[in-house]
């Protein structure tokens, strides 16, 4: 099987890294479980010993065809479908997410599988470890972004380990990283569902010019701008600070006094 290059198919060819994926996962044998983009099923193998069964989505036919030989007879189900399109309550709530991600729509597919709040367990997933290291970044840090934010809207993000690209075929240009997200009980409880998209629109606004202050970046005037101080100064937020010193409930603080 060729790799394709426009589906990010680098294929862990590691079982010990995979290995270690699947033992992190922090679910029990009972519980639910989706694999995004199984490839060959570097990870399904393993993943096939330890739960009796689970789903996988995978976009690429001839990926599946190579997965199905590999897992041979066994109880999983393989949906063969785009993930941005796929419908994850097909799979079953509550739900545990694992996989490799495909890196030009990993942070797509972070936000997509974040949306379904409390009906996610926990997220597994490796990406470029640039987007896990912005993923886990605590405020007042320089690699800090929107990303960070928005994580931990839903849980605590932890970098759990780094893989190196000679493991991969082919080989790719970058590090990756293996973070995870336990997700709170209820998301909903901070912030009703239908606000969620104003609230990240606001916080993707604040970090859009990362060097202004937050304040700057967050007001179209005078008038907004002494407003947006005033509740930061309320909430013990320098009004110096910029986007990326804000944490979550900072960030949720103003949002609720904002809108
Ligand atoms: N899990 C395998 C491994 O670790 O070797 C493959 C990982 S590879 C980085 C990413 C996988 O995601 C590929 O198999 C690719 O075909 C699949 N993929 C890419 N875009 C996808 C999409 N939109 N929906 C579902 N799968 C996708």
């Amino acid at each position: 099987m060729i790799p394709k290059k426009h589906l990010g198919q680098h294929f862990l060819i590691a079982p010990t890294y995979a290995r270690r994926i699947v033992e992190s996962l922090p679910c029990s044998s009972a519980d639910s479980l989706l694999e995004i983009g199984p490839g060959r099923g570097a990870l399904s193998i393993f993943l096939k010993e330890r739960f009796p069964y689970f789903h996988s989505v995978e976009i690429d036919a001839a990926a599946i065809e190579a997965l199905m030989k590999k897992l041979g007879d066994g109880s999983y189900t393989v949906h063969h479908h785009d993930v941005l399109t796929f419908d994850f309550v097909r799979v079953g709530f509550p739900l545990h997410v694992v996989g490799n991600l495909p890196y030009s729509i990993g942070a797509l597919i972070i936000k997509k599988t974040l949306y379904y709040g409390k009906n996610i367990r926990s997220c597994t997933f490796m990406v470029q470890r640039e987007v896990a290291q912005r993923i886990v970044a605590p405020p007042c840090s320089s690699t800090r972004g929107f990303l960070s934010v928005f994580c931990s809207f839903f849980g605590k993000p932890r970098l759990l380990f780094t893989v190196p690209p000679g493991v991969f075929y082919p080989r790719p240009k970058v590090e990756s990283s293996v973070f995870q997200i336990l997700i709170d009980d209820d998301p909903a409880e901070k912030l009703p569902q239908v606000q969620w998209e104003p609230f990240f629109a606001l916080v993707s606004r604040g970090f859009q010019q990362r060097r202004k202050k937050v304040v700057n970046a967050l007001s179209t005037d005078n008038q907004q701008k002494k407003r947006i101080a005033a509740i930061l100064k309320a909430h013990g937020v320098d009004d110096q600070a910029r986007s990326e010193d804000l944490d979550c409930s900072q960030w949720l603080k103003l949002y609720k006094e904002v809108c």
